[in-house]
C-alpha cells in the first residue's frame, strides 16, 4: 500500500549501479507503519523511514558509499524533534519487548535459510526428542493463553484434545484477523511465516495430529504469498511431509482462503467454513476439541498464540511465565490506531499500563488533541476513559472494566470523537456481520442499531435509552457465540463511562 515495490527495486538498482558491495533483503514491517516504507541499514541498525524510489537512491550514495547519515529520513522523536538513527536508541522500540516480534523486520520472510539462522525450527526438533505429554506440559507450564481473544489456556486445550482416542487429528491456524484496526496476525505472518509454521508442527506433535489448515483471510494477498512459499520451502526442507526429520512424525500444512465474513473468526463458524459450509456458529459443547473438523478432534489457535510456542520451547517455559502477570503471561502484541502520533505494531509484556502503551510508544494523541478514550478488542471490546490510562493490560484488568483485550487492535480517540457514533459504528458493523442462525443477535443488534440512530439523530428519549441499555443486556446473555455475546460491549461500555453524551443526545432529560 506504501509502494514500497517500488523503494525495492530502485534501492537495488541503484546498489547495482554504483557497484556497491551490499545486499538488498525485503523483510516484513518493523511496525512503525506511520512513517513506511522503512529500510534498516547493517552494520549499525540505521533506520531510515517515509521512503520512495528518489531517498533510498539517496541513501545508496550518501551512506551506503560515502558512509554519511542521510538525516532528512531519520526518526524524529514527536515531543523534541531530536533525530534518532539507531532503531534500539528510539523510545518506540526500546520501551517494547519484542519477542514474537524479534525477527520481524529483520529477517527475510521468503528464506528458510534466514530463519533457521535466526534459531528457527530448533524447537521442533527439540520436541521430537521429547514425549508428546512433556511438551502439552511445557506450554501448560508457560501459562500460555489463546491470544485471539478468549484466553483460553492453550495447554488446557491441547491436552484435552490429546486425549481424545481418535486416530484423526487438526491443527487450525485461525489467522481470519477481522477487528476493524487490527493487524498483528496479519504482520506476524508477512514477517516470519516460518514460526507459525514451527508453531503448527509443535502443536501437532504433542496432540497427535497429522493435518494443520491455517485459515486466512483472502484480503491478506501478501500473507498468503508469503505462506505459500513458506510451505513449499518446508515441505522441500523435510519439515512437512511424511517422517519429518528421521521421525516416525509426520505433518502436512494447507490453506483454506477465508472469505471475509467476521464470524468465521468465531471457531465453529471457520470449522463450518473449512469444510465448505455456510459460515454459522454452532452450539458448544460438543468443543472442537472433542468434534471438530470432519467430526474428528481439532485444536484451534490464532497466529500470534502459535508463534509463541517456538519460543517457549527454544527459550523454556519458565522464561515465558516470567513475564507479564500471575494470571497473564507472556507478551502481547497491539495495533495502535486512531488518533495517536505514532500508528504502528508494537509487543509489550502483558501487564503494562494502558499510559505506557498510549503515551510511552503512541506519543499520545497529536498536538493540540486531548486523549478521550482508547478502545480495546475492536467490536467486541469496550471503551476505556482516560481516568483509567494506568490500568495494566492484562485479561482480567479490562474485563473488569467491561472491555477485552480481544485480538489487540487499540483505537485512540481524542476529544472530537462522539462516543454514541463510535458505538453505532462498531454495533453497526457487528449486526451487518451476524451470521442470523439466532435471533438476539439477528434481530437484537438490528433494534440496537434502529436504537442508536434515533439517539444521534436527536429523537430518542430516555426511555429509548433505558432500552438500549436493557436490549444490549439481552443480546449479551442470550446469543448463541461469541459474536452476539461481545457486540454489545461498545454500547454498554460508553454508557457507562460516557452516559453524559448519550443524554445530550436525548430529548428529555429526568
Ligand atoms: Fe450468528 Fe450472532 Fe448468533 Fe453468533 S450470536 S450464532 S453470529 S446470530
Amino acid at each position: 500500500a506504501a509502494k514500497s515495490e517500488a523503494v525495492i527495486a530502485a534501492l537495488k538498482e541503484e546498489v547495482a549501479a554504483l557497484g556497491l558491495d551490499v545486499t538488498v533483503h525485503e523483510t516484513g514491517c518493523l511496525g512503525l507503519c506511520k512513517f513506511g516504507p522503512a529500510a534498516l541499514v547493517y552494520p549499525g541498525q540505521v533506520l531510515y523511514l517515509g521512503l520512495d524510489p528518489d531517498a533510498v537512491r539517496k541513501i545508496a550514495r550518501e551512506h551506503l558509499r560515502d558512509g554519511r547519515l542521510v538525516a532528512e529520513h531519520l526518526f524524529r522523536d514527536p515531543e523534541t524533534g531530536a533525530a534518532i538513527a539507531q532503531l534500539p536508541n528510539i523510545p518506540f522500540f526500546r520501551r517494547q519487548l519484542r519477542a514474537v516480534l524479534a525477527q520481524v523486520g529483520v529477517i527475510d520472510p521468503g528464506s528458510l535459510e534466514d530463519y533457521i539462522a535466526a534459531g528457527g525450527y530448533a524447537a521442533f526438533a527439540t520436541v521430537l526428542g521429547w514425549q508428546p505429554e512433556a511438551v502439552v506440559a511445557a506450554v501448560s507450564r508457560a501459562g500460555l493463553r489463546g491470544r485471539g481473544g478468549a484466553g483460553f489456556p492453550t495447554g488446557r486445550k491441547w491436552a484435552a484434545a490429546a486425549a481424545q482416542p481418535a486416530k484423526r487429528k487438526y491443527i487450525v491456524c485461525n489467522a481470519d484477523e477481522g477487528d476493524p484496526g487490527a493487524f498483528m496476525d496479519r504482520s506476524i505472518i508477512e514477517g516470519t511465516p516460518h514460526a507459525v509454521l514451527e508453531g503448527m508442527l509443535i502443536a501437532g506433535y504433542a496432540v497427535g495430529a497429522q493435518e494443520g489448515i491455517v485459515y486466512v483471510r483472502a484480503e491478506y494477498p501478501l500473507a498468503v504469498k508469503r505462506l505459500e512459499t513458506a510451505i513449499r520451502q518446508a515441505r522441500r526442507a523435510g519439515l512437512l511431509g511424511k517422517n519429518l526429520l528421521g521421525s516416525d512424525f509426520s505433518f502436512d500444512v494447507e490453506i483454506c482462503h477465508g472469505a471475509g465474513a467476521f464470524v468465521c473468526g468465531e471457531e465453529t463458524a471457520l470449522l463450518a467454513s473449512v469444510m465448505g459450509r455456510r459460515g454459522e456458529s454452532r452450539p458448544r459443547p460438543p468443543y472442537p476439541v472433542e468434534e471438530g473438523l470432519w467430526g474428528e478432534p481439532t485444536v484451534l489457535n490464532n497466529v500470534e498464540t502459535l508463534a509463541n510456542v517456538p519460543l517457549i520451547i527454544r527459550k523454556g517455559p519458565e522464561w515465558f511465565a516470567g513475564i507479564g502477570t500471575e494470571k497473564s503471561k507472556g507478551t502481547k502484541i497491539f495495533s495502535l490506531a486512531g488518533s495517536i502520533n505514532i500508528t504502528g505494531l508494537i509487543e509489550v509484556p502483558m501487564g503494562v499500563s494502558l499510559r505506557e502503551i498510549v503515551f510511552g510508544l503512541g506519543y499520545g494523541p497529536p498536538a493540540g488533541r486531548e486523549l478521550k478514550a482508547v478502545q480495546t478488542g475492536g467490536p467486541s471490546g469496550g471503551f476505556l476513559p482516560a481516568r483509567h490510562l494506568d490500568t495494566p493490560v492484562d485479561y482480567e484488568s479490562l474485563k473488569e472494566l467491561g472491555t477485552i483485550m480481544g485480538s489487540g487492535g487499540m483505537i485512540v480517540l481524542d476529544e472530537a470523537s462522539c462516543m454514541v457514533d463510535v458505538a453505532r459504528f462498531y454495533t453497526a458493523f457487528g449486526q451487518d456481520e451476524s451470521c442470523g442462525r439466532c435471533t438476539p443477535c439477528r434481530v437484537g443488534t438490528k433494534r440496537m442499531v434502529e436504537l442508536l440512530d434515533r439517539i444521534t439523530g436527536g429523537t430518542a428519549t430516555v426511555a429509548d435509552l433505558e432500552l438500549l441499555e436493557k436490549l444490549a443486556e439481552d443480546v449479551k446473555d442470550a446469543s448463541l457465540c461469541g459474536l452476539g455475546q461481545t457486540v454489545p460491549n461498545p454500547v454498554l461500555s460508553s454508557l457507562r463511562f460516557f452516559r453524559d453524551e448519550y443524554l445530550a443526545h436525548v430529548k428529555e432529560r429526568r
